[in-house]
């Protein structure tokens, strides 16, 4: 089937609810403001947002900011996107409004998780990305409290080149978190502030070996972002692993498409259908505070507006969102060096489109392509 006329709507939406936090973050896209836009979307908007995603059959929102609880009407979404049966992730910052809401309010709600940021095993570095004193201590407290909630936790880590060395000692304070998954997002630079920075190439092939072993001893998930060369990656090791020869069944595929890989491994292994099914724009949306859609947080083009239009229109029409789909759009390295992983990987668009201005460009963290080139 046709990836691009085969799609209804996305799997999973993050919808920035405001721009409002008490904290800001250097690395991550975020303006924190002080005031809500006043154009942001309303109560009504987000209800409406809300009954799209279900009629779409999108069952999974993630509730971003800013900081999500400085919206005073939270717990009404929430209470309206349950009714719908539509699972959430808060995408929350370490505030205290968190803190007494998590343990007052939401875990009563049958929250399907929250997410909090950690990009250091230590206070020094961690609070230097959030440019704030004891934002560490904090975030370490609050995850204990949401594990004795019994509320699932989702550790979210940005790997830039200064993290990349810390990678054993972050691991190890992550697992003491006990959470349900831990998010890897592999830095996409979104300009102005060059402190940071993604780890290159070569790191980044490392820090792949290290996820893979990660992968086989701990039983939370971990799910490298803005890297899907890792599904490449991850493919190889485990046929290997198996004995069972990919180069030759790939020789037979171009490109390799999701279901043929899912088909060609249930019969071989058992793994998570979801792996290969996360890249932005062709599997979910970011939907800003203003209703402006995007393929993704780290690929800023505009695809439509919620009200202007439906979520599926944009998501069906939208000419960047409809290349995104389509793996034989994709230039850059992917094309020349005619990858059979395009439609399993894909490389990070945003970040293409931040060193080359062209999203379905190179990717240059992608070390298939950059050790390829290195050779004489
Ligand atoms: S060349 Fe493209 S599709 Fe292939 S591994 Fe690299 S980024 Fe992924």
């Amino acid at each position: 089937m046709n990836p691009v006329n085969s799609v209804l709507g996305p799997r999973r939406v993050t919808w920035e609810m405001t721009q409002v936090s008490t904290i800001d973050c250097l690395h991550w896209r975020i303006e924190s403001k002080n005031k809500p836009d006043p154009d942001e979307l309303t109560t009504r908007e987000g209800k409406n947002l809300i009954d799209q995603l279900d009629e779409l059959g999108t069952r999974r929102l993630i509730l971003a900011g800013g900081d999500p609880l400085e919206r005073n009407d939270l717990g009404e979404l929430i209470q309206y996107a349950r009714e719908k049966n539509i699972k959430l992730t808060l995408q929350a910052t370490p505030s205290d409004k968190l803190v007494s809401k998590v343990i007052n309010d939401f875990s009563r709600e049958g929250f399907f998780r929250i997410s909090l940021p950690l990009d250091a095993p230590y206070p020094e570095l961690h609070n230097k990305f959030w440019n704030k004193k004891n934002v560490f201590q904090d975030t370490i407290e609050l995850a204990y409290e949401i594990r004795e909630n019994e509320m699932p936790l989702q550790i979210n880590t940005v790997i830039t080149s200064q993290s990349a060395p810390l990678m054993a000692d972050l691991f190890l304070k992550i697992s003491s978190l006990n959470p349900v998954t831990w998010k890897i997002y592999f830095l996409v630079p979104t300009g102005g502030d060059e402190t940071f920075q993604p780890p290159g190439f070569h790191v980044t092939r490392i820090i792949f070996e290290e996820i893979y072993e990660l992968e086989q001893e701990v039983n939370f998930e971990i799910l490298a972002v803005e890297a899907p060369y890792y599904n490449r990656f991850w493919l190889e090791n485990k046929t290997e692993e198996l004995g069972i020869n990919l180069e030759q069944y790939t020789s037979t595929l171009n490109p390799l498409s999701v279901e043929k890989v899912d088909e060609f491994l249930r019969k071989k292994i058992t793994f998570n259908p979801k792996r290969f099914r996360r890249q932005p724009g062709r599997e979910s949306l970011f939907i800003n505070h203003r209703g402006t859609v995007y393929p993704g947080r780290f690929l800023p083009l505009e695809c439509g507006n919620l009200r202007t239009q439906s979520i599926r229109e944009i998501f069906r029409d939208s000419p960047v969102l409809k290349q995104l789909r389509n793996p034989l759009e994709l230039g850059g390295c992917c094309q020349k060096t005619n990858c059979w992983a395009r439609e399993i990987c894909g490389g990070s668009r945003g970040r293409a489109y931040f060193f080359s201005g062209d999203h379905m460009g190179t990717d240059p963290l992608c070390f298939y392509h950059a050790l390829k080139t290195m050779r004489p």
